[in-house]
């Protein structure tokens, strides 16, 4: 087909509804039969190579296949993070409202960085970050920015944590102006912190770990002796990162120690909310953020507990002005000032230059079903991990690495008799992987190996959860 003919076909009007309807049909389809009566599989596995070999050859010069054509095969060869049988990742099912909103977004592709470029947006992001600022219990003076992703929300956060607590102006100067920074993290923290350290200059080593108790928060005293160590090292701690909650357990720091802690000793604290700031929404376990409220900067990820395709995340400012300290010169008024009267040009804080609608999805998805709809799934999803620990313990084959205090569990199997205990939950979970019936991912924990769940899924009943305790009883032979 000649340039002239495709160039009518890709804008015609008439085409791209008929296309549509057809591509939204199978994703409805596919909704419909996510679950195990519609479709066993959850992952349908296949191996690497033979997975990127399929897909070799199958565009050219010309025109191939309509998407609605190549749509089904897409579907039947993806992860189900629709299907209540997905309890692996942290990454969530997809509110399917917010999808929708997200091809709206890519439909308008207005690059939210600065304001003329998408007005929108710009506004629904101002509001929301609002929002989520006064969930954490703070004042008008708090501000903050949506970016893509955590790990992009940490960097930025000790980023402006790093211009605010260094004496030298280490934006314009370089981090050699003022050697032997430190961040003390916890040892459960997620790489991510670990690798900002490194990226701005501090090096990893500058991230001086702090111990953390059998239920994995840090501990008072490993406080005091992460501090004493790196000074023992000649450095001088500025942040103070704690976990809301941690990754691999989803246990919730003591933030109210933490922030005692912080102030006490003049740091910056960092909340890392990526999964569990969410627990701000319900009034039933908004009590694990207690001390939120007093930290310097928060992210929170809203494709984590609030159903949001990724990636949006939060990064909070207690002191909205030390959201323009991420890329900016310190101490230059004017400057500053200029940003702080362009709130609106969200590029003077963040990475991106060309940035997604991210705020559009979460705006529409709460004005359609109202905040207390995404408390309720909060609560829902913590409620079912407490009932899940319950059902391991009562199994008596099976044990916890911790009590549950968001929604991520993580267990073994204790087959009777079995001498290499690790070993059987890596066999296991490959197991699992292969016959695609549940997905769940593996943790190493105090040097052993768990299953891990996170119950992100608000399809997901106990039901599936007993149905999975005897699959892995099975595959466990
Ligand atoms: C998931 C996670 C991150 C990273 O967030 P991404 O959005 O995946 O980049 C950071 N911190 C914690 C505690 C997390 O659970």
């Amino acid at each position: 087909m000649p340039y002239d003919e495709l160039l009518k076909k890709a804008f015609d009007p008439g085409e791209f509804r008929r296309e549509g309807h057809r591509v939204v049909d199978l994703l409805a389809d596919h909704l419909a039969a996510s679950n195990p009566a519609g479709r066993a599989k959850v992952l349908p596995f296949e191996e690497p190579e033979a997975m990127a070999a399929s897909w070799a050859d199958r565009f050219g010069a010309g025109p191939r296949a309509a998407f609605s054509d190549l749509l089904p095969e897409i579907l039947a060869r993806s992860n189900d993070l629709l299907h209540p049988r997905y309890v692996g990742h942290q990454c969530t099912t997809s509110l399917p409202l917010a999808a929708l909103a997200g091809m709206a977004g890519q439909f308008l592709n207005n690059g939210s960085a600065i304001y003329e470029m998408g007005p929108v947006n710009v506004a629904m992001e101002r509001q929301l970050v609002r929002w989520m600022t006064g969930l954490a219990g703070w004042g008008p003076a708090a501000d903050g920015v949506f970016t893509s992703g955590g790990s992009i929300g940490n960097l930025t956060a000790l980023l402006a944590a790093r211009q605010v607590m260094a004496e030298r102006n280490v934006w314009t100067a370089g981090v050699a102006a003022e050697p032997g920074l430190a961040v003390l993290v916890s040892e459960q923290c997620h790489y991510s912190v670990k690798r900002a350290a490194a990226v701005i200059g501090l090096g990893e080593d500058a991230a001086v770990p702090v111990a953390v108790d059998a239920s994995f928060h840090m501990r008072p005293d490993g406080l005091e002796a992460a501090h004493a160590a790196a000074v023992r090292a000649g450095r001088r701690p500025i942040v103070l990162v704690a976990n809301a909650c941690s990754t691999a357990t989803g246990s919730y720091d003591d933030l109210e120690a933490a922030a005692a802690f912080a102030e006490a000793h003049g740091l910056w604290l960092h909340v890392d909310g990526a999964h569990g700031a969410a627990a701000l929404l319900s009034p039933k376990y908004r009590y694990l953020v207690r001390g939120l409220e007093r930290a310097d900067s928060v992210i929170w990820d809203a494709h984590k507990n609030m159903l949001m395709p990724a990636l949006i995340t939060a990064v909070l400012f207690r002191d909205g002005g030390h959201s323009y300290e991420a890329f900016s010169q310190k101490a230059s008024y004017l400057f500053e000032k200029d940003a702080r009267e362009e709130w609106y040009n969200f590029a003077h804080r963040t990475v991106e230059c060309t940035k997604t609608m991210m705020g559009l999805r979460l705006f529409v998805s709460l004005a359609a079903y109202g905040t207390d709809f995404f408390a309720g799934y909060v609560t829902a999803a913590y409620d079912l991990a407490r009932d899940f620990a319950r059902l391991l313990r009562e199994a008596g084959d099976f044990e916890i690495a911790t009590e549950p205090e968001s929604n991520i569990v993580c267990f073994r199997y204790l087959k009777p008799g079995e001498p290499d205990l690790d070993g059987l939950q890596r066999r296991v979970r490959r197991r699992l992987l292969e016959n695609g019936r549940f997905y769940v991912v593996q943790a190493e924990l105090r040097g052993r190996t768990w299953l891990r769940c996170t119950l992100i899924n608000p399809r997901t009943t106990l039901g599936d959860l007993a149905d999975l305790l005897e699959e892995i009883r099975k595959l466990g032979t």
